[in-house]
């Protein structure tokens, strides 16, 4: 990691955090000719291709493969896998270029950029302190910095060397067990990986179910595929305190304990306003984000994006305000920001994708919902594909207005299956005009015809 030195006084735009969303915001300014800086105190890129998405998703993949070859049994023969988790840790260190941002700051440059690394403060709108030096926004000041792993207040925790997602990433030896403390996305996602590589996984949750942002059927389908792969859930888990020593964590629940070798702490994650200067900007360092309005505007030249925002802590979140971040400071077609259509993915065997509002959501909206549900093992293409064919298609509409206000796509390749209904509650499309489309057969979005023919019923 190089610092690179001499950062000019005054610029057109800075931009503080350089993940997904700042480094879409500062290249498209750049580009458009303006003088950017770019701020991080880590790699250019962000937790995204470093530490997120990308390298566990990755993981996912290969422990997506085992699952295959273990379904290869009664459908095409047999076929044996011997798992090396050698293997992934290498792809993993060359997908993330061993963790170096060299080709991003490259990248950066060649737009007409200029990176800063180091941790940047905001002293008030357009002017950021990055150590001794203080550099000032004629323009633009775009607030990026994402968000950091939550820790729960744990007696014990603290100090523990508890993983985050960061040590889980970079892992190039499995442990022999593996404690996940928190069901949502993140823990599930890798609780399966590593139970797949043959590490014991206990997942540790306190809500009553799992992945609790989305319908309740998906926390079935998500717990249903977990314990099939070896994994402990416990729900409604109480953790009062942690323990390390020895061969590893010992985590006392309100009944019994839980033992790993490791400790994951996935227990969401949340933006560090105090540190990064907010409360200069008049934001509450308190709260959940920076508010924004709908052109991600926090005060006059100043922008946030991002898990900073405290809106989602989504990639595709970041680099959508991104667009409309560039497009407001270069003054082009400026547009509002519009969250009723956010898509999510949790990226298990089976996928759950999800979009808009649950049925509970919907409900409490005082939104008149009408409901479908069809299961995808009982579609055509859910029982060709047979083994890990288990999800289903959930719509929820909004029946006066008559279109769909939310839909959930579980099943295999359901963050794709997402796609069409991720439009339809985008564009408000009539159900009655998604009944009249021609859905081709026989594949897993078919399932969405099913659920309409429900719901017309
Ligand atoms: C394991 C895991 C898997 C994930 N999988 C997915 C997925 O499949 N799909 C998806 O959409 N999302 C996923 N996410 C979430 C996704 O990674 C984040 O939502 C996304 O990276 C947020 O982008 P961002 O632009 O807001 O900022 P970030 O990516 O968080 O980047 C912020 C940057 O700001 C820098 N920074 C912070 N403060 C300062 C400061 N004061 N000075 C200088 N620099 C600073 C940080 O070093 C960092 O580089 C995953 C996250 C994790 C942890």
């Amino acid at each position: 990691m190089s610092r690179l030195a001499d950062p000019p006084g005054e610029v057109d735009a800075i931009v503080l955090g350089m993940g997904p969303g700042g480094e879409d915001v500062a290249g498209r300014l750049a580009e458009a000719g303006m003088s950017v800086v770019g701020i991080d105190a880590n790699l250019l890129g962000g937790e995204c291709p470093y530490w997120g998405c990308i390298p566990s998703k990755m993981m996912v993949r290969a422990a997506g493969l085992l699952a295959e070859a273990a379904r290869v049994t009664g459908m095409a023969g047999s076929a044996t896998a011997a798992p090396d988790w050698r293997t992934v840790a290498r792809r993993v260190a060359e997908g993330t270029d061993h963790w170096d941002d060299a080709v991003a700051v490259e990248r950066f440059r060649a737009k007409g950029g200029h990176f800063v690394r180091g941790w940047g403060v905001v002293e008030g709108p357009g002017r950021v302190r990055v150590g001794d030096t203080v550099i000032e926004a004629r323009r633009a000041l775009v607030v990026a910095t994402g968000s950091t792993p939550s820790v729960p207040p744990v007696p014990g925790l603290a100090g523990t060397p508890y993983w985050t997602n960061r040590e889980a990433i970079e892992c190039d030896e499995l442990p022999s067990s593996l404690v996940v403390l928190g069901g949502g996305s993140i823990g599930v996602e890798l609780g399966q990986v590593f139970a797949r590589f043959g590490v014991e996984v206990h997942v540790v949750e306190a809500g009553p179910r799992l992945v609790a942002a989305e319908e309740p059927e998906s926390s079935e389908v998500v717990r249903d595929a977990l314990v099939a792969d070896g994994v402990r859930v416990r729900t409604g888990a109480h953790v009062s305190a942690v323990e390390a020593g020895g061969v590893g964590f010992t985590l006392r629940l309100d009944e019994g304990v839980v033992t790993g070798e490791r400790l994951l702490v996935a227990t969401g994650r949340r933006p560090d306003l105090a540190a990064i200067g907010a409360a200069s900007l008049g934001v509450e360092v308190g709260g959940r984000g920076i508010p924004i309005d709908g052109r991600c505007r926090v005060a006059r030249g100043v922008w946030a994006l991002g898990d900073v925002t405290g809106i989602g802590a989504f990639t595709h979140l970041s680099m959508y305000h991104a667009r409309i971040v560039a497009d407001d400071i270069l003054g082009r077609e400026p547009h509002e920001a519009s969250y009723h259509a956010l898509p999510r993915v949790t990226f298990t065997d089976p996928e759950v994708g999800a979009v808009g509002m649950t049925e509970a959501q919907a409900r409490a909206r005082g939104v008149d919902v009408a409901v479908a549900c069809t299961e995808v093992a009982s579609e055509a293409r859910g029982w060709i594909h047979g083994p890990g064919n288990s999800g289903f298609v959930k719509l929820v509409a909004d029946r006066a207005r008559g279109f769909l206000v939310g839909a959930t796509t579980a099943g295999p390749m359901g963050g794709e299956v997402l796609g069409l209904v991720a439009l339809a509650v985008h564009a408000r499309v009539p159900t009655a005009e998604l009944s009249r489309m021609i859905y081709a057969y026989p594949t897993f979005h078919r399932g969405v015809l099913a659920a309409l023919d429900q719901l017309h019923a």
